[in-house]
């Protein structure tokens, strides 16, 4: 059976307030909104000689990602190419940060379910897209020391949300069929 889902109502509780960076001085960073084409390009793997700059994105993304949540109530991820730098980087904060350099995701079934998508390339339109239900993750943290996480439901989602920003690819260009983008009220109480 299909599930759809509203995937904002279940982080809800997770978002109230801001999350400080530990120590570090980000910088909110202007995201990228649907249209720049700049969205749509294909990201090039992090180096050795990224490593002097790896602190910095991850210091940005996160505090444009909780700058986001304060907005917006919504936000787990961040693609590094939405902040306008074209490397393979993914950041997420849920129980705590999550650094994935050089991701690379497999499926271990079949299985798909819909939901209702969003991103914050495009604050308020919401798209119905199907996804893994299952996936693992292959990635180097933020240490290039070499990960694996297995994911399901909501995380599995997630993740293949912020990987397609690697390859230029948006929920939108993802939907189920040409009419299944809605606008939506994204501002929710806290
Ligand atoms: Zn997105």
């Amino acid at each position: 059976m299909l599930q759809c889902q509203w995937r904002s109502h279940y982080y809800i509780l997770a978002l109230k307030g801001t999350i400080k960076a530990g120590g570090r001085n980000g910088m909110i960073r202007e995201i990228l909104k649907l249209g720049d084409s700049r969205l749509y390009e294909i990201s090039e793997e992090v180096t050795k000689d990224d490593t002097d700059m790896i602190r910095e994105w991850v210091a940005d993304l996160h505090d444009t990602l909780m700058d986001y949540r304060e907005t917006y109530g919504a936000g787990r991820a961040v693609a590094l190419p939405q902040i306008g730098v074209a490397k393979r980087l993914l950041y997420m904060y849920t129980d705590r940060p999550y650094v994935f350099i050089n991701p690379a995701m497999e499926f271990p079934d079949d299985e798909k379910y819909e939901l209702m998508d969003d991103c914050m390339s495009f604050p308020g339109l919401m798209v119905k897209v199907s996804r893994y239900k299952r996936a693992v993750i292959h990635y180097m943290d933020e240490e290039f020391k070499p990960r694996t996480m297995e994911l399901e439901g909501d995380l599995s989602e997630l993740l293949q949300h912020e990987y397609d920003h690697l390859d230029g690819i948006l929920a939108t260009m993802r939907a189920v069929d040409n009419k299944s983008l809605y606008m939506g009220q994204m501002k929710r109480e806290l």
